[in-house]
């Protein structure tokens, strides 16, 4: 076994690996045998962690710009319901290339879309995750709260309570390997979900031991709706059903009261913050820097790409700065390196994982090399990284092993997968879209 040491980082120095965990940072000395790689005034950190995400919806970019998220989501649902696993699949690929070109070694999809009942587009998902070589956590959503029973969505896009938990169990007994492919229990949406739902899916994943994850406090007409509907706010509606808890992880998380943001921090509940689709739908400013006070873990996630358009997870960390200065009308609470910190730590708290998300002897080696070449006159280099122009990493090692090498994937053509997804797509558009 060999052991590789990326030499001369600018920060945090040399990086050491061997058999798939880190074993040195810092000043490395030179041993026999050594592969080393020249990483001369770049940048190394931990691999970023991507907690929430929807990869069919590179399926539909560019669609719906100027709506809410209510608005937004009706007029894609019925997209959405077109969609076969082989474009899921297509779009899935163009996900995790993106994201790890981006520095992404660990993301999590949440696929609540499975027209038919055909969970088969799990095994699709899993499949591009293998392709590419990023770790997925994979997370089973559902919705069985149709229009006719007072949710948002169509009937035709929901299922069935028994149907959902069985196949749950089934992508479980399929997929989970509790490593590379981490499956996760998923209801939608408050509304868009059943409370049966809730608590039934809660009790299939305390018996698997899998975590939970679901939208919450996206929108201040997501809390309308759960006055309406159940006399309470929606973190009110979820700790009722024992969803605020420590294996949990929620959505964007935006719209919380103090005493909302202490209960989450004692109970350990994660928060997935997703800026700049917050942006794109105009649905408010997470309060990251007082959650992440409060002790809640945070991570950072692109959201679906059809309400960011970017689907790159290194510009979040810029967006995420930002917001927290503006939301806190303060640049002195949250500094690059906390930008940083929720985009790797965090991340891996949020999904419940304690052997990635550091540069640290002992743990996985998930690792980005980020070329510093254009960054050598800029005094602090972190704020070069999180703040600086765009960049595409220049190596991304999950397990020690190269994903992304002299900035390009290993396991698949980037070009190619986007050609693909384009024709795909296309099929879908109105008839008299710009062509
Ligand atoms: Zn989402």
């Amino acid at each position: 076994m060999t052991r590789t040491v990326l030499r001369g980082a600018r920060w945090p120095g040399d990086v050491a690996f061997e058999g798939g965990r880190l074993v040195a940072v810092g000043s490395v000395a030179g041993q026999d045998g050594d592969t080393v790689v020249d990483c001369d005034g770049d940048i190394i950190t931990a691999g970023l962690v991507n907690t929430h995400h929807h990869f069919y919806q590179w399926m539909t970019r560019g669609w719906a710009v100027d709506r809410t998220l209510f608005g937004w989501l009706s007029t894609l649902y019925p997209v959405w319901a077109r969609l076969t696993p082989e474009d899921v699949e297509a779009a899935a690929l163009v996900a995790l290339g993106e994201l790890a070109l981006t520095g992404c070694t660990t993301a999590a999809d949440h696929h609540y879309l499975v027209p038919g009942g055909d969970d088969s587009v799990f095994d699709a998902i899993a499949r591009a995750a293998r392709t590419i070589g990023v770790r997925a956590h994979i997370a089973r959503g559902s919705m069985d709260l149709g229009a006719s029973r007072g949710g948002l969505p169509p009937d035709s896009v929901v299922e069935d309570l028994d149907a959902i938990l069985a196949s749950t169990q089934a992508v479980y007994d399929r997929l989970h390997d509790g490593e590379r492919i981490v499956v996760t229990v998923a209801p939608c949406s408050p509304f868009s979900v059943t409370p049966e739902l809730m608590t039934e899916s809660a009790a299939l994943a305390r018996r698997l031991g899998l975590r939970l994850h679901t939208h919450l406090a996206e929108t201040l007409d997501e809390e309308r709706d759960a006055l309406a509907r159940f006399g309470k706010r929606p973190l009110g509606v979820l700790d009722d059903l024992g969803w605020i808890a420590g294996d949990v992880w929620v959505a964007h998380g935006i719209h919380f009261d103090d005493d909302e943001v202490k209960r989450l921090g004692l109970a350990g509940t994660g928060v997935a913050h997703c800026p700049s689709s917050n942006c794109r739908l105009g649905s408010g400013i997470c309060r990251t820097a007082d959650l992440d006070a409060a002790g809640a873990p945070v991570g950072l996630g692109v959201d679906g790409v059809a309400s960011n358009e970017i689907g790159g997870l290194l510009p979040e960390l810029r967006m995420a700065l930002f917001l927290a200065r503006q939301r806190g009308l303060d640049p002195t609470g949250f500094r690059p390196a906390d930008a940083l910190r929720l985009a790797t730590e965090g991340g891996a708290r949020c999904l419940g994982r304690d052997d990635i998300g550091r540069l640290e002897p002992g743990l996985r080696a998930d690792v980005v090399v980020w070329p510093g070449d254009d960054l050598a006159d800029v005094l602090d280099p972190l704020a070069g990284l999180v703040l600086g122009p765009e960049r595409t990493a220049r190596h991304v090692f999950v397990e020690g092993e190269y994903v992304v090498r002299d900035g390009a994937l290993v396991g698949a053509d980037i070009r190619a997968l986007h050609t693909e997804l384009a024709r795909r797509a296309r099929r879908l558009w109105p008839r008299d879209a710009a062509r």
